[in-house]
C-alpha cells in the first residue's frame, strides 16, 4: 500500500465499513440487550442501509470532503435514533477537514481523526473512561497522532492505532456506564463491553483492513 488514500479507496471504505456494521447486527444488538435496551445492532442497520443507498450520489463526487460531508448528515439525518449524531457527526467533521482534497496523506487523516474525535467528546459531553464509543476512538486517534510525530508509514500507523481502540474497548468491560442507556444499569455493567465502543472498533477495523488490503 501507498502512503495516500484517495476517492476510490474512499468509497471503498465507506461501503466495507456500511457492510461490516449491517453484517454485525445481531452480534451489536445481544451485547446492548444485557446492559441497554439491545437496539443498537438495528439503529445501526437502518443507518448504513441509508448510506448504501446515498451511494450513487457519493460516488459522483470527486473531493473526499463532501464525499465524508454528505455521509456524516446521511447518517445524522437517519432514523436510527440518537446514535445518528454521535456516529454521524464525527464523519461530517471529518469531512470538513478534507475538503477540497482528492489525496489524504496521514498528516491529513491525524487531522481528521482528531476533528472526530472533539465531534464525538462535544455531542456526548464525554470523556474517556465513561463505557463509551468515545473509549475505543479517542486511543485510536491519540495513538495515530503519535505514530505521525515518529514519522512512521501510513500503514504501520494505522495498525499501532488500530491496537490501540481495540485496547481501549476491551477496556470498557471493567468500567461503569455512565453514559447512555447503560447509566441506568450502574455497577451491573461491569464485566460486559460497551456495545458502542464494540462498533467504532468494527468500523476502525473495516476501514483499515480495506487501506491496508490495497497493494
Ligand atoms: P441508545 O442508547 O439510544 O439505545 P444505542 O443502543 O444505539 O442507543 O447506542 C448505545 C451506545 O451509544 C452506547 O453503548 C455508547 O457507546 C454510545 N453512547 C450513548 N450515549 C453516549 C454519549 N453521551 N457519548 C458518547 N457515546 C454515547
Ligand atoms: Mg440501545
Amino acid at each position: 500500500m501507498g502512503e495516500t488514500i484517495g476517492k476510490e479507496e474512499t468509497l471503498k471504505i465507506i461501503r466495507n465499513v456500511a457492510k461490516t456494521v449491517i453484517g454485525n447486527e445481531k452480534k451489536l444488538t445481544e451485547l446492548d440487550a444485557k446492559i441497554g435496551d439491545g437496539d443498537h445492532g438495528v439503529n445501526l442497520r437502518k443507518i448504513f442501509n441509508s448510506v448504501l443507498e446515498k451511494f450513487p450520489e457519493l460516488k459522483d463526487e470527486e473531493d473526499i470532503g463532501i464525499i465524508l460531508k454528505k455521509t456524516g448528515s446521511t447518517v445524522m439525518e437517519s432514523t436510527g435514533g440518537s446514535v445518528g449524531v454521535l456516529y454521524g457527526s464525527p464523519i461530517k467533521e471529518m469531512g470538513e477537514e478534507a475538503e477540497g482534497k482528492q489525496k489524504l496523506e496521514l498528516k491529513d487523516i491525524v487531522e481528521m481523526g482528531k476533528a472526530a474525535d472533539e465531534a464525538v467528546k462535544k455531542r456526548g459531553r464525554v470523556e474517556v473512561g465513561e463505557k463509551t464509543m468515545y473509549d475505543a476512538i479517542h486511543p485510536f486517534v491519540e495513538e495515530l497522532e503519535k505514530s505521525y510525530r515518529e514519522g512512521l508509514s501510513l500503514e504501520e500507523s494505522l495498525k499501532r492505532a488500530e491496537k490501540s481502540a481495540k485496547d481501549g474497548k476491551e477496556k470498557t468491560k471493567n468500567m461503569v456506564a455512565k453514559k447512555g442507556r447503560g447509566k441506568y444499569f450502574g455497577e451491573k455493567t461491569i464485566g460486559h463491553i460497551d456495545v458502542g465502543a464494540m462498533s467504532s472498533f468494527l468500523m476502525i477495523e473495516s476501514v483499515i483492513e480495506t487501506i491496508t488490503s490495497e497493494s
